[in-house]
């Protein structure tokens, strides 16, 4: 399936590893050009790098020009970092197409032991910075006619984990935002706006959890996997290759009547029926 988008513009935040990589990569290989972003700069260059030869080897099955993939090394939480993504290319910001909302997750913990600026902190990184970064895209999509926005959350949205409270909080508040202003006068300008809520998939970050795990119990590292495993129905982690593929078809022509939706790739970890 062509989804359509070949040659617009996205902007892909926190997209050096997992699972905004995994949204960078099915979309390059769409066609799409990328800004994408990270704070640390080897390995964003490395990524750069290997979502280039996706895009050549699109190129050259398609015949056309190979998408453009450019790459800013900054904190995407902070005013300075949405600044510079949105100020690159020739400040694309107003121009981009697609917007995939991303970054690191507050760590887990307990609820006594938070202070304010612990709270401030998720907030500004899992609510305000996606808003933020809404805000400075959302009409100029609209005006175009087309946009696509996804919000990386997690499962966690629906189904709340005590420890990750900091997230459960944070990222709540994002969706019920979403909820809103999807369903607003931007709904009838062809923008949908989204949010994928991953279950457990195969990143860096699931394995430093892992590591955690087997070093305060003093399991092995396979076993505390192969407990993790199984938990999810499929009896596997998720792909982060399959979840930018969500992400793509969501970004596609062919979903403009998507919107306002939590979409929960998790193997079937969810036990609820709706
Ligand atoms: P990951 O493998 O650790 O990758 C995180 C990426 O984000 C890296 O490229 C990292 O690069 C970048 N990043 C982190 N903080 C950033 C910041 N402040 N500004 C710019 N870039 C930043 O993590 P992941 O598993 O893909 O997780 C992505 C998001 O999904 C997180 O919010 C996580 O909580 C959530 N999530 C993941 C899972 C899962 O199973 N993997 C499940 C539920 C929710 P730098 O470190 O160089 O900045």
């Amino acid at each position: 399936m062509d989804l359509g988008i070949a040659g617009t513009w996205a902007l892909v935040c926190a997209a050096s590893k997992g699972l905004g990589y995994g949204c960078a990569q099915a979309l390059v290989a769409e066609g799409v050009n990328v800004v994408i972003n990270a704070r640390t700069e080897g390995p964003l260059q490395q990524a750069a790098e290997k979502l280039r030869a996706v895009g050549a080897d699109w190129a050259k099955a398609s015949g056309q020009k190979a998408p453009q993939v450019l790459a800013v090394a900054c904190d995407i939480t902070t005013p300075e970092g949405r600044a510079a993504v949105l100020q690159v290319a020739g400040g694309p910001g107003s121009a981009m197409d697609i917007l995939v909302n991303n970054a690191g997750g507050p760590p887990p913990g307990d609820f006594r032991d938070w202070q304010r600026e612990d709270w401030l902190k998720a907030v500004e990184a899992n609510m305000l910075t996606p808003i933020e970064l809404i805000k400075a895209v959302v009409d100029g999509m609209a005006a175009r006619g087309f946009g696509r926005v996804v919000n990386i959350t997690s499962s966690a949205v629906k189904a709340p984990i005590d420890i990750l409270g900091l997230s459960n909080g944070a990222r709540s508040g994002l969706t019920g935002f979403v909820a809103g202003l999807a369903r607003s006068e931007i709904a009838a300008q062809g923008v949908t706006i989204n949010n994928l809520l991953p279950g457990k998939f195969d990143t860096d970050r699931l394995q430093h959890t892992f590591v955690g795990t087997a070093q305060k119990t003093g399991q092995a590292l396979e076993a505390v996997r192969a407990a993790q495993v199984a938990q999810v129905p499929a009896r596997r982690l998720g792909d982060p290759a399959e979840f930018g593929a969500i992400c793509a078809f969501l970004c596609s022509r062919h979903a403009g009547y998507i919107t306002g939706q939590n979409i929960l790739p998790d193997g079937g970890m969810y036990p609820g029926a709706l």
